[in-house]
């Protein structure tokens, strides 16, 4: 299949639901995730009209800046080891994954300018996921006021990879939830207007919960 076709596809599947949930398509921004592919097929993504870029892994993401610079709009969607943010920082758009309070600091010790984060919330009990605990997010966000560059865009979620579609939708609900109470807090440094949820196997149950980024590998570049 070509990015092409994919992206057709993908753009009929996002119409159709926010048809059916009574949303403007355009609140939904594609995400390609090209962790698995090489830069010339991050190029072809490009060339394909979706600009905006994911990576999970600072060196992946260094070498395909390189060679594709501005030219996207760099999301980084990974777990950021502290040590590597001083090489990503002020190459990229926007963070994914903050986590934790140390990583803020890093990030304000050493960007030059604001950085447009989502707060990386654990929805589900898999072991595996990374991300606050739902409990934790105010308090956290809170605590991120102390750390001037830093600009909480909104929240991101991974929902278990299941066929049980409740289980999914029930992270984006909860997600959502979330959302609400970091808004109710009126922060400046905190608008939390987007949503970063929905992945190749879940994205239109995230489309139909609110998401405003959905981030797609497999279902756009391949395996
Ligand atoms: C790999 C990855 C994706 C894309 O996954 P697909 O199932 O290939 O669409 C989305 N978000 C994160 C955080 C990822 O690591």
């Amino acid at each position: 299949m070509s990015i092409d076709t994919n992206l057709e596809k993908i753009n009929d599947i996002i119409h159709d639901t926010c048809t059916r949930v009574s949303r403007n398509p355009k609140e939904v921004t594609v995400v390609a995730v090209t962790k698995h592919v090489d830069v010339k097929t991050a190029e072809e993504v490009i060339r394909s009209g979706v600009t905006n870029l994911g990576e999970n892994r600072a060196d992946a993401f260094l070498e395909k800046y390189e060679y594709l610079g501005k030219q996207a709009i760099w999301h980084f969607i990974g777990t950021l080891q502290s040590r590597k943010v001083k090489d990503v920082i002020d190459k990229i758009d926007y963070l994914h994954s903050m986590d934790r309070i140390s990583l803020a600091k890093e990030i304000n010790k050493r960007a030059e300018k604001k950085l447009k984060c989502f707060v990386q919330v654990k929805t589900s009990d898999e072991e595996t996921k990374q991300g606050i605990l739902q409990k934790d997010v105010l308090p956290f966000v809170k605590e991120i006021g102390k750390y001037e560059k830093i600009e909480v865009v909104g929240l991101m979620t991974m929902a278990p990879f299941t066929a049980d579609e409740e289980k999914i939708r029930s992270c984006f609900v909860a997600l959502k939830k979330c959302q609400e109470e970091v808004q109710d807090l009126a922060l400046d440094y905190a608008p939390c207007t987007e949503l970063s949820m929905g992945m190749s196997n879940d994205y239109p149950i995230a489309i139909e919960e609110g998401a405003t980024y959905i981030r797609l590998g497999t279902s756009l570049v391949g395996q």
